[in-house]
Order: C-alpha cells, then structure tokens, then sequence
C-alpha cells in the first residue's frame, strides 16, 4: 500500500470523499481513499438531492433548490451549509463529471426540483435524476398516458399498487396523467417465484435478459390497442448496461421510457457509487478498497492513520498498517455510513474519539417521520469555516465532510448529495492547501 506517498489521504468511500478527492486533484494534490464499502452513497436512489425541503411543522417545498437552501438559513442560520454553499455549485459540478466520466448521466432541470414517481407509488422530488429516470418526472398539466411495468416475482415493485397510488397523488403536483399497469413475466430465469432487483438487475445485463424483455414489452404494445406516452419500469434495468437496455426500450416503444425512482435499492446506488470511482480513477485517485481507518493521530506536520487491510472477523484481525500524510479528510458518513456510532443513548465518532452526547427523549418524536425531522440526526463533527475538526489535538490538518457533520438532516431535506458535494469540495481543497 503507498497510501503514503499521497498528499491527502481521504477516509470514507461515498459522496462525499469523491468530491473531496476530486478537490484534492483539480488542486494539483495527490489522493488516496481508503474505504471498506460505499457508505450510504452506495444504497441510495442514485440522483441528487440538494434542498427539497425546509423542514417544520410546517414543511416548505421548494421549487428552486438555490432559493431553498437561503430559505433554509433564514430559518436554521447554523445549518451546515451555513459553511460551504459557497462551494455548492462547484461541489455538484464536480461529481456530475465524475459521475459522468463514469458513463453514469445525471440531468437537471435549470435549478429547479422535478417530481419523481418512486417505488413506494408517491413521488420524490430531485434536482438531478440521471438519464434512466429523465422522462419519468411529473409535467404538471400534461395528459399522458403512462405505462408502469411490474415483473411477475420481484416482489420490491408492485406495478398496479404503484399506478393506482400515481393517479391519486399527481393531483398534489398539478399532474394530469392516466396511469395503467402491467405485469409481465420473464422467463430467462427459470421457474423460480422470487425474484431480488440485483438478480433481475444481473439477468437484464445479458443479452438474453435484454431481448427477452424487450420483445415482452414490444408484443404487449403492439397487442394493445391503446398507445402509451410514456413506460415506467422498476430501476433495475441492469448494473453496467442500463444505457444500452433504454436504449434498445425507447426503440421498441416509440414513447418515453424510464425507470421510477430507487428508494434505496442498490441497483440505483452501486452504478452512482461505481461511476463516480471510475471517474476518480481515471484522474489518478488511488483508491483503497478494503480498508478501514481505526485510528487518528496528531503527527509532525501532518496526520497519523492506523488502517486495518480486508475483511475482519473474531478470527480474521487483518493487516495493521499505519499511513502518515500531511493532511486528512474524514467522510465517513454519518449513522448510516459508519462514521457516527449510536448504542443505547450514546452517540460517538470513534475516530475522532469523540462523545457527542446522549440522545433524549426531546430530540426524538414519536412519529419516525415527523416533517420537522428528527433532532438526533443533526449530531455529529464541529467543524470551522475551513471544514477543520474543531479539536486542536490535529493542528487543523483533519477535515471533515458529509454526514458526518453536525447541522443537518438529509432525511427530512432532501439535501443529502447536495451537503456531501459542497461540503467535501471545500474540505478537499483546504486539506490540499496544506501541503
Ligand atoms: C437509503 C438511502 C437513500 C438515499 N438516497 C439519496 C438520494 O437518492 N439522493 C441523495 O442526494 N441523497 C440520498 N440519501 C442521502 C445520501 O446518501 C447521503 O446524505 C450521502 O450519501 C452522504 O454521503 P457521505 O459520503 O457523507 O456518507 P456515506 O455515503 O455514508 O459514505 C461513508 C463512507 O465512509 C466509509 N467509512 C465509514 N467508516 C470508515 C472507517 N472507519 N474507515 C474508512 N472508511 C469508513 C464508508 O464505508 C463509506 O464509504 C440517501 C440515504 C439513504 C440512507
């Protein structure tokens, strides 16, 4: 490993340590990562959400994500993007172009946010969805008929429930569209009743995969005696060739074709994430899979990292190695992507071995899904202005980025790429100033 010879050493895997890592490139840096998986980046629905809503009691939609991330200081002046909207515009660039250099096409709608029809039969709302999921956005006052396809056994999407959730709730959003479903049956497989997204994802990745369901959806359009506007399909056109799989679909159908958005499925998210590397790649990142950072420390002029190398178990401790490196940047995601612990009421960033308190009943609401949000999940890392880790053990070389930071909620905002573009943009940069 020559995690050593780098400038900058990234921990975390996800959004936010690519952006941050980018930084550290288009400063003339060198980078490393080192991750053991994709953090929460890797099971999210793969577009990019960067102010959608103003949590409360009254939540505010926005309809402008740059109009909506002011609102939201107005009401939160301490929130996270308090320290880095600065950098919002080229944090997102940033990952559009990795993500693309990865063949993996996020689109946008001039500032503004699209609503999306989701696998739960409601509607998200985006303000970058990638290519697969275009066409699919809700275009308020039009009448158009729209297909939605369910495969027999893929039990996460149910294609009537959705089409009949769709028709009710579009009238929210101004939409005027009849809604019909299908289900059809993919033989490729074999006779088995149950079917994952990623099996179907890997079927739809062969050339059988692809023509049988090309053809199905083909004979159903051509049987049936209405034509439709658009067709709606789970988002598990394939892992690698999804490009080409919509392609070859939009040919045979003559009408807009797109996936309904992931609501965390890994499909959506494992082709985001994969992209993103390869971009990073492509530009000389070196990235270290595999690895886990278990320890910081202050050193002379720069940072400590103790990592442990592979997969670990009671009987597998794996390989300690420790890296040492000018400046660092921490991304490792916040309680879902492992870089803030919670047990019992306790709640901690290990690396940091930092307590950040006990959760009480007051930042906790019955309701898992109260608009205002949960209080809890705004724990996390202080940071400075320069996005340093408050703690002066590190002299100032230990960024911080993402989820991991205290002062948000992604969940209730729908802001969760947004926060990890800016906020790694100017992290990375700074941590390349450093050297
Ligand atoms: C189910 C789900 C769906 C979502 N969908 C969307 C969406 O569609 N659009 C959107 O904008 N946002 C979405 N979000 C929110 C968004 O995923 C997060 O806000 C964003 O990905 C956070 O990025 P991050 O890089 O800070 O953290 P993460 O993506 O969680 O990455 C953390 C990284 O740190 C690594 N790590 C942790 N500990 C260590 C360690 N000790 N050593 C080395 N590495 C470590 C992890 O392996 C991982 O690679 C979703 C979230 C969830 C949970």
């Amino acid at each position: 490993m020559d995690a050593n010879k780098n400038d900058v050493l990234v921990i975390g895997g996800g959004t936010a340590a690519c952006v941050a890592a980018d930084a550290v490139l288009n400063a003339g840096k060198s980078v490393a990562m080192v991750f053991p998986n994709g953090g929460s980046s890797e099971i999210s629905a793969g577009t990019l959400d960067i102010m959608g809503v103003v949590p409360g009691e009254h939540p505010v939609i926005c309809d402008d994500y740059r109009e909506g991330v002011e609102k939201l200081l107005e009401k939160y002046p301490g929130h996270t993007y308090s320290k880095c909207k600065g950098e919002l515009e080229t944090g997102v660039e940033a990952l559009l172009s990795l993500a693309e250099a990865g063949e993996y096409i996020l689109k946008g709608f001039d500032g503004k946010n699209v609503w999306v029809p989701n696998m739960l039969g409601t509607f998200s709302v985006n303000a970058y969805v990638p290519s697969t999921m275009y066409e699919g956005a809700v275009v308020p006052g039009e009448k158009e008929r729209v297909l939605v396809v369910g495969v027999k056994g893929n039990v996460a999407f149910n294609a009537q429930a959705a089409a009949m959730s769709y028709q009710q709730y579009q009238k929210k959003l101004g939409g005027k569209a009849d809604y019909f479903s299908t289900e059809i049956q993919i033989k490729g497989w074999g006779d088995r009743r149950k079917i994952s997204d990623g099996e179907l994802a890997d079927y739809l990745d062969t050339k059988e995969g692809k023509k049988e369901l090309v053809s199905l959806i083909q004979t159903f359009c051509m049987n049936n005696r209405y034509s439709f506007d658009k067709i709606l399909f789970p988002p598990v056109l394939g892992y690698l060739t999804y490009n080409e799989l919509l392609a070859e679909l939009k040919e045979a159908c003559g009408c807009k074709v797109a996936e309904v958005a992931a609501l965390g499925n890994s499909v959506a998210g494992y082709r985001f994430t994969r992209a993103v590397y390869r971009g990073l790649e492509k530009k000389g990142a070196k990235l270290l899979r595999g690895v886990s950072a278990k320890k910081l420390e202050a050193a002379e002029n720069g940072v400590k990292v103790e990592c442990v190398i592979g997969l670990t178990d009671q009987y597998h401790p794996g390989k300690r190695e420790t890296f040492e490196v000018p400046a660092v940047v921490l991304a490792t995601g916040g309680f879902v992507g492992g870089g803030i612990k919670a047990r019992h009421t306790d709640v901690w960033i290990e690396l940091l071995e930092q307590h950040l308190g006990k959760v009480t009943t007051d930042q906790l609401d019955r309701d898992a899904v109260h608009p205002a949000g949960q209080d809890f999940m705004r724990m996390g890392v202080q940071v400075k202005a320069d996005m340093s880790v408050e703690d002066k053990k590190y002299n100032g070389r230990v960024f911080a980025c993402g989820d991991v930071l205290a002062g948000h909620n992604s969940a209730s905002e729908r802001s969760g790429a947004g926060i990890a573009a800016a906020s790694a943009y100017l992290a990375g940069k700074n941590a390349a100033a450093k050297i």
